[in-house]
């Protein structure tokens, strides 16, 4: 991992967890409290219902805590929906942004995520900008030429004080148990980078790129190392604080 960027290990509950999840978080309180401190900045994206209590818990334990979508206008007649000063408002900092599921199940498409991505930024939230390519783009060698126009389309040109970061999720290997090799990790990621820094210059070259799909406590170690990986996004691995907390001092 690069020294200059401090890790991220997120952790997307995705729409699990109900206040009886909460012991969860206190759980992992204990474990953190207990070893050395983190080497890294430790997530919780909770579902919306569980973000102000969530957070309640997690700030005294130097976990922060984030969204999993937001709408790109503030407040409004948009039923069902959540703007980005709500989850600042309930203890959030960041906001995961144009996950796959969201892409596939809404029909999200990265104009609408760099618009949702301005919005985060405006309320001063972290959004964590999600590309990855589907298994037939990987099979027929469009993988790259995918993740770069999604990531071009979908991060927004001016992201000042509160930074982005962009999670790199190959659609295939979330919630599968696959992963891509340690050499396809490494050659996405310094695409990816390339292209940040092609885009943003020196800020670009600040920017954590973390990987997510099927980051495990038996791979955390080894696809944590890899070069410009700087950190994971994780989803079912965190919803057990024993997995979680593993995966958090595999950095
Ligand atoms: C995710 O959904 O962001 C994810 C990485 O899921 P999982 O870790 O379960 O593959």
């Amino acid at each position: 991992m690069a020294d200059k960027i401090t890790p991220l290990i997120a952790g997307n509950w995705k729409m699990n967890g109900t206040s009886a999840s909460l012991a969860e978080i206190a759980r992992l309180a204990g474990l953190l409290a207990a070893g050395p401190p983190p080497r890294c900045t430790v997530l919780i994206c909770p579902p919306a219902t569980l973000l102000a209590p969530l957070t309640a818990i997690a700030a005294p334990a130097g976990i922060l805590t984030g969204g999993q979508d937001c709408h790109p206008r503030p407040s409004g007649a948009h039923t069902g929906d959540i703007g980005a000063p709500m989850l600042a408002d309930a203890g959030a900092r960041y906001v995961i942004l144009g996950h796959s599921e969201r892409r596939a199940d809404h029909a999200e498409g990265s104009e609408l995520v760099c618009s949702k991505a301005a919005a985060a930024i405006g309320a001063g939230l972290t959004p964590i900008i999600c590309v990855g390519e589907t298994e037939a783009e990987r099979r027929s060698g469009d993988a790259e030429r995918v993740v770069a126009t999604q990531l071009a389309a979908s991060v927004p040109g001016d992201w000042g004080g509160c930074g982005i970061a962009v999670a790199y999720e190959p659609v295939w290997a979330i919630g599968t148990g696959l992963t891509p090799t340690a050499a396809d990790i490494a050659r996405m990621h310094a695409t990816i980078r390339q292209l940040l820094e092609a885009r943003f210059g020196a800020a670009g070259a600040g920017v954590p790129i973390l990987y997510g799909g099927s980051l495990k406590p038996g791979n955390a170690r080894d696809i944590l190392a890899i070069e410009n990986v700087n950190g994971g996004l994780v989803g079912g691995a965190s919803l057990l604080a024993n997995d979680f907390h593993a995966i958090i001092s595999a950095v």
